[in-house]
């Protein structure tokens, strides 16, 4: 469930408003998001994935507002971490070239 936007991290790009399927994000009038509607959340980390600045924190076992500390979740590399362990590339290594499953069908062409 989606429990924390980082203010310090936000460039205000409204991606997460806008990718959010279950409509949880209104904005402030400084245009950061504010989580509005938690418990429609589908925890399906749409917003994380698109966040450029990884803004976002996600928590994927909550299924309710947990106590976060952003200092903590800065700290323990947690902001983006699910989109960097699904291999997104955003400016990263490139997550896919050490996957083997292409391998797997160029074996079989
Ligand atoms: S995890 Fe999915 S449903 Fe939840 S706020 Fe992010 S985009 Fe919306
Ligand atoms: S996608 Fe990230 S940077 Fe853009 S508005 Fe949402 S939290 Fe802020």
């Amino acid at each position: 469930m989606i429990e924390l936007v980082s203010e310090e991290r936000c460039i205000r790009c409204d991606i997460c408003e806008r990718v959010c399927p279950a409509f949880v994000f209104d904005r402030d009038e400084t245009g950061l998001p504010v989580i509005a509607r938690q418990d429609a959340c589908q925890t399906c980390f749409l917003c994380e994935i698109y966040c450029p600045t990884d803004a976002l924190y996600v928590a994927e076992h909550a299924h309710g507002p947990v106590a976060v500390d952003a200092a903590a979740i800065e700290a323990a590399g947690l902001f983006g971490s699910y989109a960097r362990a699904l291999g997104w590339r955003r400016g990263r290594a490139d997550g896919t070239r050490d996957d083997p499953t292409h391998r797997l069908r160029s074996a079989q062409g």
